[in-house]
């Protein structure tokens, strides 16, 4: 096992913040907008959302949020 916590099978992308914890970007579906993507904070809970597809935005918004959060993620057991 590669990383302390298994990735669940939708995440695409995921970030490692300087708190500890992760962003991860995955489809995040509504019926209106079935091609929606999202990138969540797992420490503080932010989120940036794209109504249309990957895109850089969501990228971009991980990375720098990755950059600049100190929030600790939840302890799992
Ligand atoms: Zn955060």
């Amino acid at each position: 096992m590669i990383g302390k916590t298994a990735w669940p099978a939708n995440v695409l992308f995921r970030f490692l913040t300087i708190g500890g914890a992760t962003v991860d970007i995955a489809p995040q579906p509504t019926t209106a907008l079935p091609d929606r993507y999202a990138a969540v904070c797992g420490g503080c809970e932010a989120s940036y959302t794209n109504p249309t597809g990957m895109s850089h935005n969501v990228k971009s918004w991980a990375q720098a949020h990755s950059e600049t959060c100190r929030a600790l993620p939840r302890p799992t057991t």
